[in-house]
């Protein structure tokens, strides 16, 4: 059973095949850091961390980058109106979306590049573009020239010629052709702005990630993704950089995710409809929300309403509802061996989340595999006579399987006797160093997780309530 992953570059499933045997390199498209992350956003942060995750689960060594933009007009708007600096504004900001996106169960990735943190490398990219002819200057502003690169629209399937008729019409007389997009440009008086060969200015949005992707994880990599939005021309346009440059195929497998809508609208300003996820987790679990991202296929559109999180709701209330009775059940669980028809259970189940994940990610069907574990443990939460073994094997599947997909809250798991134990130490500890506010906040760590402390002759006890 091989990985198949579908190419937006071919248009076709194919069988994934590493640069490097056992190692994968990924890079993600992330935000530009001027407010919070609507949903929009949420989601190829919420897949590609599957991804990643699934790759890790079958023995993958994954390196994952995924930058942020934190320089742009919207930035540079969006100072003038706080009355604070651009850099202030990324910084605000890139800490709300490590907040929101750790609300939604999401992991850090290996890497989070940022374009001001690697300017020198974005202008040298640039610089050796103008040397090898696939990029001129006009004005203190630097253009890519695509008619030096024939292979510019072979990610969204368009060749120039259509091209020529597709893009709105581009009044830059500066330009050699419409379709050349530019690399750097001339600050305009008072802006933010860094010194290079063709003057003071800053680089486009598009040359950013070609830049940090080299630097970061080499001329080629494995996996490259972004929103469906994100294919023409910003994917395209990193091709053209890219591979005009190195002379390298930029990456392996183009992956790239569909667009949330809401209420079956599209989100858009002018609608108003832009849901952003900070507001949203004060009053939907964040583990909701993931679930409902993974409960459609990554490449279709999805649609929010308060039905569908409703509905997601419900669904993952099962899956929690089977978790706690099989937990509660295993404490008065007796020795013994495994029950043989739960063994095969939870092999048809494993093999079957596997392929499912194996056919291009495939993460609805894959949440269906785990309510099929669902349906074969719950006769076991009641009957009379049921092993541990029996139990904890079917626990283990459900933890195994949630490793890839993290929809279940970690604050179900239960401290172990050792943490517990580990905790009362400290508590000790501090009290006996007059720190009230640790051992206060140790005692109140463990009310929450349902331990109770009882202070006798013989020292602290515990239980759990
Ligand atoms: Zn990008």
């Amino acid at each position: 059973m091989s990985l198949k992953i579908y190419n937006t570059l071919t248009r076709t499933k194919e069988e994934f095949k590493p640069l490097e045997p056992g190692k994968v390199k990924m890079y993600v498209c992330g935000p530009t850091v001027y407010s919070y992350i609507h949903i929009g956003n949420a989601r190829p942060v919420i897949f590609f961390d599957v991804v990643r995750r699934y790759l890790e689960s079958i023995g993958y060594e994954v390196t994952y980058a995924a930058n942020f933009t934190d320089v742009d007009d919207k930035l540079i708007k969006k100072a003038a109106e706080m009355g604070v600096t651009v850099p202030e504004v990324a910084e605000l900001f890139v800490q709300k979306y490590y907040e929101d996106t750790k609300g939604l169960g999401v992991r850090e990735a290996t890497l989070h590049p940022r374009v001001t943190q690697n300017m020198a490398e974005i202008i040298d990219f640039i610089a050796g573009l103008v040397e090898k002819g696939f990029a001129y200057e006009a004005g203190g502003d630097v253009f890519f020239r695509t008619a030096k690169f024939p292979e510019y629209g072979k990610l969204s399937h368009q060749n120039l010629e259509e091209l020529q008729y597709g893009i709105r019409v581009d009044v830059d007389e500066r330009k050699e052709s419409p379709q050349d997009f530019v690399l750097w440009k001339a600050a305009k008086p008072g802006e933010i702005s860094w010194s290079s060969p063709w003057g003071e200015g800053r680089p486009g949005w598009h040359i950013e990630c070609s830049a940090m992707i080299r630097k970061y994880l080499g001329d080629s990599i494995d996996i490259h993704g972004g929103g469906q939005d994100l294919t023409f021309p910003h994917h395209e346009c990193e091709i053209a950089q890219s591979e005009g440059l190195t002379g390298q195929r930029m990456a392996s497998y183009w992956m790239h995710n569909g667009f949330v809508n809401v209420n079956d609208e599209k989100m858009s300003k002018s609608l108003g409809n832009g849901i952003n996820v900070h507001e949203l987790l004060k009053t939907i679990p964040g583990q909701v929300i993931r679930y409902f991202m993974l409960s459609g296929h990554y490449r279709n559109p999805l649609n929010f309403s308060d039905e569908a999180v409703e509905q997601a709701k419900g669904s993952l209330a099962r899956i929690e509802n089977c978790l706690s009775a099989l937990k509660h059940r295993l404490k008065t669980a007796e020795a013994g061996e495994v029950d043989p028809e739960i063994a095969a259970a939870v092999r048809t189940v494993q093999q079957q989340f596997e392929s499912k994940m194996n056919d291009d990610f495939n993460t609805p069907d894959a949440i269906t595999a785990v309510f099929e574990l669902v349906n074969a443990a719950n006769p076991y939460i009641n009957r009379e006579q049921v092993t541990a073994p029996t139990l904890e094997l079917v626990l283990k599947q459900f933890e195994a399987m949630d490793q890839v997909l993290g929809i279940l809250a970690p604050e179900a798991e239960d401290l172990l006797d050792e943490e517990i134990e580990q905790l009362i130490v400290e508590r000790t500890e501090a009290r006996k160093a007059k720190n009230w506010a640790r051992a206060d906040e140790i005692r109140n760590l463990l009310t929450e997780r349902g331990i109770v402390l009882e202070d006798t002759a013989q020292g602290i006890r515990w239980r759990r309530s």
